[in-house]
């Protein structure tokens, strides 16, 4: 496969280049694939659909053809994936799709385990240490420390803003040892990326060491989260018809979005073939996408700080791969949007605890919400006329080709759980008035010591570090 940039079409490099240097330096823009095969129809009209590792190892082979050979591949997702995703339905039309089943019970445990296996393969046999830099926003730090810990040949380093993510997510990041650190920056999130963008433009910076991402601009965390899009629309695909029973009915997925790493992989799926008419991008009150697609106008902002803290993004780097991919048009075609507040996600755990039993993390709240409101009256509203406000709460006023679909009943919705409940144990607490149970993983966790480094947000301290500790 041929990986080209964001911003410049003429880049052409192998899916070795496009890993290991995670961004395009020269140009400031990301790289993504010249093309999204479509994989074998056998595979999607197969019943019972095939397993997980199946469909992984079929998506992934594509994009490394001529570099890892299949035998290779196979272990490559053999031992990233000791676990898997569930899909568990909730109402008539809703499934959920528990992706916390890994060892930091997070989403991201499926990207970074691939990234970390695929970087080691490819540094096999290298006499310097990779360097690896990576900003979080709350989950990723842990899942990328957890995917690399003890790895030969890389260094991870992790920075995350200091007081803005909660304190499990803390623990999980800062307790690592050896080839993994934790530096706390005095900022937020933007201010963490920042440094890691500007980091690798910094060319001076670059001849001296390897460098590389592991955020969600890394494209091999990104081709790996497309592997359970596909995985769980062929699974609802075929449920349908003994669970709602809707006649050829149109998959909608809710994703509670950030960066927008998550979304833009669910668009590889729907590229590949994956049984997918719409997608919901569902945000806090960092709503920029939501905004932009109602209005036509993209204005990155500062990130604010809300209860669903992994989504705190104001400036989601994934927006440019979108528009790479889709025209402004396409992309209302193919999506809803939504955004809620945090009132809206105390609310939205509560009811749909009340309404299905099922307990909810403060990010797929904001999902399962959406996907609710939308099939409650919303959607109907914006079909009629309703001219909606973007700066409150709620559905977007822009109206997919899918929207009749929802409200006609045909539609059912797979709604994206990112992370275990019990991560924000408090908020979910306080919202359904009891503790969600711990998986012994996270408990483990909060008996380490916390081994982080203090960092300001300025680019030239945290260089200066760098400098003297890789
Ligand atoms: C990272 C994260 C998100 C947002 O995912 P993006 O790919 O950044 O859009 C949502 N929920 C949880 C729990 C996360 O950790």
């Amino acid at each position: 496969m041929i990986y080209t940039d964001t911003r410049d079409k003429t880049v052409a490099v192998d899916f070795k280049t496009a890993v290991l240097n995670g961004m395009n330096a020269e140009s400031g823009g990301l790289y993504i694939p010249t093309s999204f095969p479509k994989i074998d129809r056998s595979y999607i009209e197969r019943t019972p659909e095939p397993s997980f590792r199946e469909i992984a190892f079929a998506m992934a082979k594509p994009y490394v053809e001529g570099e890892i050979p299949d035998a290779d591949l196979e272990s490559i997702i053999q031992d990233a994936y000791p676990f898997l995703p569930q899909i568990v339905p909730i109402e008539k039309v809703t499934y959920i799709l528990e992706l916390f089943h890994g060892p930091t019970c997070a989403f991201k445990d499926f990207g970074a385990r691939f990234m970390a296996r695929v970087m080691s393969y490819f540094n096999r046999g290298a006499d310097d240490n990779l360097h690896i830099l990576v900003a979080t926003s709350g989950d990723t730090g842990s899942a990328v420390g957890s995917a690399f810990h003890n790895v030969p040949g890389i260094d991870v380093t992790i920075l995350f803003p200091d007081g803005k993510i909660s304190p499990l997510q803390e623990k999980q990041l800062t307790t690592f040892d050896g080839n993994v650190r934790a530096l706390k920056v005095k900022g937020t999130f933007d201010d963490c990326q920042k440094l890691v963008k500007t980091a690798f433009t910094d060319l001076e910076l670059r001849k001296k060491f390897r460098l590389s991402s592991a955020n969600s601009i890394n494209i091999s965390r990104l081709l790996p989260q497309s592997f359970y899009y596909m995985y769980s629309s062929l699974v609802v695909k075929n449920r349908i018809p003994h669970d709602s029973k809707i006649d050829d009915a149109s998959i909608i997925t809710i994703v509670p979005s950030g960066n927008f790493g998550n979304l833009t992989s669910g668009l590889i799926a729907r590229e590949m073939g994956a049984p997918i008419k719409g997608f919901v991008a569902a945000t806090n009150a960092n709503h920029t996408v939501p905004d932009w697609i109602a209005t036509g106008d993209y204005r990155a902002r500062e990130s604010q700080a809300t209860l669903s803290n992994a989504m705190d993004v104001g400036a989601p780097s994934n927006y440019e791969r979108i528009i790479s991919m889709y025209s402004l048009e396409q992309v209302r075609q193919l999506f809803a949007s939504y955004w809620t507040d945090d009132a809206g996600t105390m609310d939205a755990i509560k009811k749909c605890n009340s309404k299905t039993g099922y307990i909810i993390d403060p990010h797929g709240a904001i999902g399962w919400k959406a996907w609710y409101d939308m099939r409650n009256g919303d959607m109907e509203k914006l079909i009629g006329g309703f001219k909606g406000d973007i700066d409150k709460p709620g559905l977007t006023p822009s109206i997919p080709s899918w929207a009749g679909d929802v409200v006609q009943g045909k539609a059912v919705g797979i709604v994206l759980e990112t992370a275990h409940p019990s991560k924000f144990g408090a908020t979910v607490q306080e919202a359904v008035g009891r503790s969600p149970s711990m998986p012994s993983s996270l408990e483990r966790v909060m008996r380490l010591k916390d081994n982080s480094i203090p960092m300001t947000k300025d680019y030239e301290s945290f260089k200066s570090w760098l400098v003297e500790n890789l």
